[in-house]
């Protein structure tokens, strides 16, 4: 593995969220000097929080796994997760719903799950449900050790014993066709392949090896952290300051290079910041980092439009994490990622976290957020830059309240007393590549040693990547390991 050639004693890490503070916490671990710059008030970034009228939303994830990455990252200071955060395990991860009425309930207990999945689809597939679970782990054990938790530098760092394995096992087939032969009932293939759109990728076009995305919330479980999402980057700032990394919010940095190295980072607010290295985790990194190369022909993922309310309703019988699944499925694949539209029947994540977690919302209210997947808007990914989402955004809210009316949220529309939206437009008002939050997509060539890779072989040699960008990729549990690997580049391996 590549490392930072020379003194690494100082360092600077541009941007507070989940992939920054996971740096900073393993080299403050690791006797660095460490800082971090962060443009907005306090930390998060994607992961973020707006309080109103009582309500706190969050407005970035909603559905939380991995929590032993979180745990990993405190215990490079020394600190225990269950000190720092409450996490409660959902017992429903999702509720399925779909469009013939009929609903099915992910158990986080495999045989709580296998006895809903017979009730609903019968004893062949409650069956074949036990078989793709154990699967599926293994699968992911696989990837985890050969693609995923290992800084890449090469394709020929995957030669081994595991790829062969992953390629026998139909690793690099087609996810959609992985799915259709495990599974006979249309609704547990939507299940276990809609995970592919927070990959950035249709089912129809994913390799199956991205399967494992489903290990990672149906398979391994969903947590809901008490005080909501926003509560886990509080508590990784609150220990990195704790451990004696310093903070500077409200500032945006820049890179100041001399010869081959970044040898300081100023902020906005006029101060220097000498640094013998680097960690950049903004959403383009070639934007900041002087002699960094773009990706020569990106394909982004599909963006979204969140929208996160706080209402006056009780709406009893909804569950934490629903995901509406509409008629229309591969349709809705192609209007995302191929024709540049949004979906006209749109499959949704309706997360409403104040049915655990009380303190999200004052008495007789819930807070809600509804992710709907659009098209970003570069052209040559498939998305739309011709969509005016300043006029669409209004009408496309009103039009997903709608259909969640439709589907069972009764009253849910007149009840709103807060709201939040952001559009592909907000995204890119925000800095992010083509207007969506969800980078660059994994498609074959832009996952694994094909991603870009968190020590770049451009620019200072001294500047390490993180974030959604770089390698492992997208996603809470991704850009957590993405700060474990980028401060490796600097530290050198630690092992597991
Ligand atoms: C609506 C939505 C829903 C999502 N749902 C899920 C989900 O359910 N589960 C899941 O696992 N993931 C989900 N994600 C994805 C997840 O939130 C992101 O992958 C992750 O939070 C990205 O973290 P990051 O640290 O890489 O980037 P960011 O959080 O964007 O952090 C980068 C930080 O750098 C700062 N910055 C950038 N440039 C500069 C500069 N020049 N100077 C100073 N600061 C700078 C930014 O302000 C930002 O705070 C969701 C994202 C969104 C937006």
């Amino acid at each position: 593995m590549r490392t930072v050639p020379g003194r690494t004693d100082r360092v600077v890490v541009v941007g507070a969220g989940l992939a920054g503070l996971s740096a900073a916490l393993r080299l403050r671990g690791a006797g660095r000097e460490v800082t971090v710059v962060e443009r907005a008030t306090g930390p998060g970034g994607r992961a973020g929080r707006v309080e109103r009228g009582g309500y706190a939303l969050d407005t970035g994830p909603s559905v939380f796994t991995a929590p032993e990455l979180v745990a990993d990252a405190l215990a490079a200071v020394g600190e225990k997760l269950e000190e720092r955060l409450t996490l409660l395990p959902l017992e429903t991860t999702y509720r399925a719903q779909f469009a013939d009425g009929s609903h099915l309930d992910v158990h986080a207990d495999p045989d709580a799950f296998a006895a809903e999945v017979e009730r609903l689809c019968g004893p062949g597939e409650a069956l074949a449900l036990r078989r793709y679970l154990a699967g599926l782990a293994e699968l992911y054990r696989l990837q985890l050790t050969t693609f995923i938790d290992r800084n890449l530098d090469s394709p020929l760092d995957l030669l081994g014993p595991e790829l062969i394995t992953l390629a026998r096992r139909g690793g690099f087939g087609r996810l959609s066709r992985y799915v259709e032969r495990s599974f006979a009932d249309d609704r547990l293939r939507r299940l276990f392949s809609f995970q592919a759109l927070y990959a950035g990728v249709s089912p129809y076009r994913a390799v199956a090896a991205y399967a494992v995305i489903a290990q990672l919330d149906i398979g391994a479980g969903v947590w809901h952290p008490v005080g909501g999402i926003a509560a886990v980057p509080r508590a990784l700032a609150d220990a990195a300051a704790d451990a004696g990394v310093e903070f500077r919010y409200g500032t945006d940095a820049e890179l100041e290079v001399d010869g081959p190295r970044v040898t300081a980072v100023r902020t906005s607010d006029g101060e220097r910041l000498a640094a013998d290295a680097v960690v950049v985790t903004s959403d383009q990194p070639w934007r900041l980092v002087p002699g960094l190369r773009a990706p020569r022909r990106p394909v982004w993922s599909p963006s979204c439009v969140a929208l996160h309310l706080g209402v006056r309703a009780e709406l009893p019988g909804q569950a934490h994490h629903t995901i509406s699944f509409g008629e229309s499925w591969r349709g809705v694949f192609d209007e995302l990622t191929r024709e540049g539209r949004p979906m006209s029947d749109p499959s949704l994540l309706v997360s409403m976290p104040s049915r655990t977690d009380r303190s999200l919302a004052p008495d007789g209210g819930q807070v809600l957020s509804v992710v709907a997947p659009t098209p970003n808007l570069d052209p040559r990914s498939g998305g739309n830059p011709q969509l005016d989402w300043t006029t669409l955004g209004p009408r496309y809210r009103d039009e997903v309240l709608g259909v969640l009316e439709q589907r069972g949220w009764t009253g849910l529309t007149d009840a709103v007393e807060v709201e939040e939206m952001a559009t592909p437009l907000d995204w890119a008002a925000q800095g992010m590549a083509a207007g969506t939050p969800f980078a660059l997509a994994h498609t074959f060539g832009q996952t694994g040693p094909f991603r870009p890779p968190t020590l770049p072989r451009r620019g200072p040699e001294n500047v390490v990547l993180a974030g959604s960008s770089v390698q492992p990729g997208v996603g809470v549990p991704m850009v957590l390991i993405s700060g474990r690997l980028a401060a490796e580049r600097i530290t050198g391996p630690v092992p597991r």
